[in-house]
């Protein structure tokens, strides 16, 4: 089992454990879903898996963060939708579920009863509805032709724990993020690579297994073959494929290797690229012109994730993916408030770093005019003018920092730092700045 790339905080401690297994060999090789249609029935141990993976997923929705936008999750769905063949459709068991995690890492993995997971920091990447479908139609073909059951089984054959089994008890989660989740204390493991943590720290196997390790070489191939299929059938063009793992494996000049996940893992990225060549090579083009509205409608979905998985990148300090996605939200609609709210911060962090007094002082220009327009595209949002008071006050300049407060506290009276606000407000008043 390849766990080398688990990152700085999963340490492997040990190889796989034997477990004693009785019984028969139970068959690796089954059909897909798909093959049987309304009249599929999951095998006894496959109902025992769902159970389990319904039971950790219960205890993933209470620790991850949930993006909420449904009109999102409704387009999600849908492609899903046009993704699935009939056969998948019609079976009664197996009903896809498409939830979004507030996570900038890359990441997207299912449970075997057919919830599909992916982060804002993959989707935020995703720069068409090709591109999304071929990784969608990755997780839908684990689903569709039972890649956990037949790991599973196939561990179990083999006399060793289930592959994921192992691997869990033999991964130390270490540093002090590592003991934080020891305590319970998630909040304070607020490092990028928490949710794998997570995911190991409350025992999530199949997470683990889907979201990091992966289920091998021979699976994760069938699953992009998989995916190609259904693209092509659903009329998608599987020549997107290799740009989407091209975009995911580029760091936009940020530290790569604290991405634990299997779609931020770069030979496993290499492989998927490989594998789409080699599709891509057997089968004739199929490119086809975007279906009327398409286009508009990716950008519209997409570009508040874009924006947001921004923000989540600003407060991991990762200021370059964060200036890049921004870019990429203004071109998409120059007219967004939070858009220019969120370029101000950007530029105000990156004023604390920069020595240079002229270029501090700048980026603290373009700030105040990223502010300012974030106002008037928006009078009414508080954030701005409690950063152009902070700004004026900074700058010496009382009169402009005493009415940007005033307007704030107007606005958000009961904001979570309106005391101290309020506090300044005073100050400024008994100092007479404030007429
Ligand atoms: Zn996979």
């Amino acid at each position: 089992v390849d766990v080398s790339r688990s990152g700085p905080i999963l340490r492997v401690a040990a190889a796989a454990a034997l477990v004693s297994a009785a019984g028969s060999c139970a068959k690796t090789t089954l059909p897909p879903v798909s093959a049987s249609g309304a009249a599929f029935e999951p095998a006894r141990d496959e109902r025992r898996l769902w159970e389990v993976a319904r039971e950790e997923e219960r205890k993933l929705r209470e620790k991850v963060k949930l993006y909420q936008d449904p009109l999102l999750e409704d387009y999600l769905e849908e492609v899903v939708g046009r993704l699935n063949p009939r056969g998948m459709a019609e079976n009664p068991d197996l009903q896809y579920r498409v939830s979004v995690i507030e996570d900038p890492t890359l990441n997207a993995f299912a449970y075997p009863h057919g919830s599909l997971y992916i982060h804002t920091g993959l989707l935020a990447r995703v720069e068409n509805e090709d591109q999304l479908a071929t990784v969608l139609g990755h997780e839908m073909t684990h689903v569709e032709n039972r890649h956990m059951l037949r790991s599973q089984r196939s561990a179990r054959n083999k006399q060793l724990g289930f592959g994921i089994a192992s691997i869990a008890a033999a991964v130390i989660v270490a540093g002090e993020e590592g003991e934080a989740i020891e305590r319970g204390d998630y909040g304070k493991a607020a490092r990028i690579d928490v949710l794998s943590n997570v995911l190991v720290g409350l025992g999530l196997q199949l997470a683990v297994l889907a979201a990091i390790n992966g289920y091998g070489r021979d699976l994760e191939r069938e699953a992009d073959f998989g995916g190609f299929e259904k693209m092509a059938a659903a009329g998608y063009d599987p020549a997107e494929a290799p740009a989407i793992y091209e975009a995911l494996r580029d760091d936009h000049g940020e530290s790569g290797k604290l991405e634990t996940f299997f779609f931020g893992n770069h030979p496993r990225l290499a492989a998927r690229i490989e594998s789409a060549e080699e599709w891509l090579a057997a089968h004739p083009a199929t490119t086809r012109p975007a279906r009327a509205g398409e286009v508009d409608r990716f950008a519209r979905r997409i570009r508040p994730v874009v924006r947001d998985d921004a923000r989540l990148n600003l407060e991991l300090g990762r200021l370059k993916l964060a200036e890049d996605q921004l870019n990429r939200a203004l071109a998409m609609a120059s007219d967004d408030p939070e858009t220019h709210f969120l370029l101000a911060r950007l530029r105000l962090q990156q004023s604390e770093g920069e020595k240079d007094p002229e270029r501090r002082k700048d980026l603290q220009r373009q700030a105040e005019a990223s502010l300012h327009e974030a106002v008037r595209l928006d009078p009414d949002r508080p954030g701005p003018h409690r950063e152009l008071g902070l700004l004026a006050f900074r700058n010496e300049d009382f009169r402009a920092a005493c009415v940007h407060f005033r307007h704030y506290l107007e606005l958000d009276p009961k904001a979570e730092d309106a005391g101290r606000i309020r506090d300044y407000v005073l100050e400024l008043e008994r100092d007479g700045h404030c007429g």
